[in-house]
């Protein structure tokens, strides 16, 4: 529902058109304010009326009512058994035990009393942008250099679908990698009904620095484009995160670090771009708007800098050592550890990038473990986009699970906990009275195979069933 300018009021498909789309900022004559202030009453007495349609219970929506054989709320350390979710329109309006529920008359029921329900799930770091950077296809390069942006928007329509589809009901999309501001659009096609897909947090282009970011290795006479915003200096640096947050940006992304090599000493180097300066600038602009950073950082000087800047979320963090996750607890710092693509394909064994791709993974590991063990406030991501969007996104379950977590600390980090970071506690990421009807389910016990997050068969988002294949009135 849009009140700045004109009035649109959305309730059941009941649309008014805004009565007027002069924008003030052009100036008006006094008989075109007139018409506006009119207009502007016509808008109050609207609103007012659809309003009083929603407060009388005759023009509810009706009830859907999800009958759960289990449920993980996304927020509680242990499951409930046979529970009655009631939703009306898109909110989740009450949880209770089968005994005590009062289901409304008329309400349709879904019957998942033989299946897992859990929040929708949040993946928070994905590119819907990028296909997997496949070789065979030209790799990263290819996106930028081959592909209109109309493919690009059209192969992220798919991407959006899939993630839905799979039970990820909120993305937490960092970065176009060159496709400008096209995940604003992708995420006004959702919001508007055009396309399905998650609801989405959008970081627009990010910001690297001169030497920090693809395209390269190409000759220096060639001007190349970018897969991210360059900038150099606080100035610019400031800048470039005004014009991202103008245009758009849920979150602002960063690169503190870019390339990464094996030390003298058999130690995983990483090359840090942003400096402190730079970064502070970007940090408290960011912050005066009242969004967060995300900060991709490996380890090292680039990471330090991004904890002494603000950053608020470390994204991939393969070499986190004592200090930095000190700091990480004592500054509350989001980690998304992205651990999937760093075990997914490596380059050959004998060459510098393939000893390079092994380090990583040997570094990440134990990093995460300690992380875990001192209780760093970890959120699930996946990368995806650079793991190409045919695989499975819950994928990154399992190493979470391998690597130490335990299966419910791996769910709520991608439900509940994901969602405070988002800034949407309470909202999404639970299934609770006053949530976003964002609700998926699953044969079987997760708890006992995380795997299974794998095989989503049912997903509602905001109140609508997108599919069903668990129901018995699916069958
Ligand atoms: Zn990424």
């Amino acid at each position: 529902m849009r009140s700045a300018h004109g009035c649109i009021v959305h309730r059941e498909g009941i649309e008014s058109l805004p009565p007027n789309h002069h924008d003030p900022d052009l100036g008006e004559s006094l008989g075109e304010a007139i018409v506006k202030k009119m207009s502007w009453m016509f808008c109050l007495a609207l609103a007012a009326s659809v309003a009083a349609q929603e407060a009388s219970p005759s023009n509810a929506p009706t009830a859907i009512v999800i009958r759960a054989g289990t449920l993980i709320d996304g927020k509680s350390d242990t499951p409930r058994q046979n529970q009655v979710i009631v939703i009306r329109g898109n909110r989740i309006e009450s949880v209770s035990d089968s005994a005590n529920a009062k289901i409304p008359t008329g309400a349709k029921i879904i019957d998942l009393s033989k299946a897992t329900v859990l929040p929708g799930l949040i993946d928070s770091h994905t590119h819907i942008f990028l296909q997997g950077e496949d070789p065979a296809e030209g790799g990263y390069d290819a996106n930028i250099l081959n592909a209109p942006l109309a493919l690009r928007a059209a192969r992220a329509t798919v991407a959006a679908r899939r993630a839905l589809e799979q039970g990820f009901t909120t993305l937490r999309d960092v970065e176009t990698e060159g496709a400008g501001y096209g995940d604003v659009g992708i995420k006004q096609a959702i919001d508007r009904g055009y396309i399905p897909g998650p609801r989405l947090f959008v970081a627009t282009r990010a910001i690297s620095t001169t030497g920090g970011y693809m395209l390269e290795g190409y000759a220096p006479e060639l001007n190349m484009p970018k897969g991210a915003q360059i900038v150099d200096g606080p100035v610019e640096a400031r800048k470039a995160a005004r014009e991202q947050l103008d245009h758009g940006a849920d979150w602002i992304k960063v690169y503190m670090t870019h390339r990464s090599w094996v030390g003298k000493n058999g130690e995983l180097v990483s090359q840090p771009t942003l400096t402190l300066e730079e970064l502070k600038a970007i940090v408290d602009e960011t912050h005066g708007w009242g969004k967060k950073v995300a900060c991709h950082a490996y380890g090292g000087i680039g990471l330090r800098r991004a904890l002494d800047g603000g950053c608020d979320s470390i994204e991939h963090g393969l070499d986190l050592d004592d200090a930095a996750v000190a700091q990480m607890l004592k500054q509350g710092t989001w980690y998304v550890p992205t651990l999937s693509p760093y075990y997914y394909a490596w380059e050959p064994a004998d060459t510098p990038a393939g000893q390079r791709d092994r380090l990583r993974a040997a570094v990440h590991e134990p990093s995460f473990r300690k992380a875990v063990k001192a209780g760093v406030k970890i959120v699930f991501g996946t990368d995806m986009g650079g793991i190409p969007w045919t695989d499975p996104i819950a994928q990154e379950f399992s190493r979470m699970v391998e690597f130490g977590m335990p299966p419910m600390d791996a769910i709520q980090s991608a439900t509940s906990r994901a969602a405070s970071m988002l800034d949407m506690e309470g909202k999404i990421g639970v299934v609770a009275p006053g949530a976003f009807a964002d609700v998926v389910a699953l044969s079987g016990d997760p708890l006992r195979d995380v795997k299974l997050l794998e095989k989503v068969d049912f997903v509602m988002k905001d109140g609508k069933v997108f599919r069903d294949d668990l129901s018995a009135g699916s069958r």
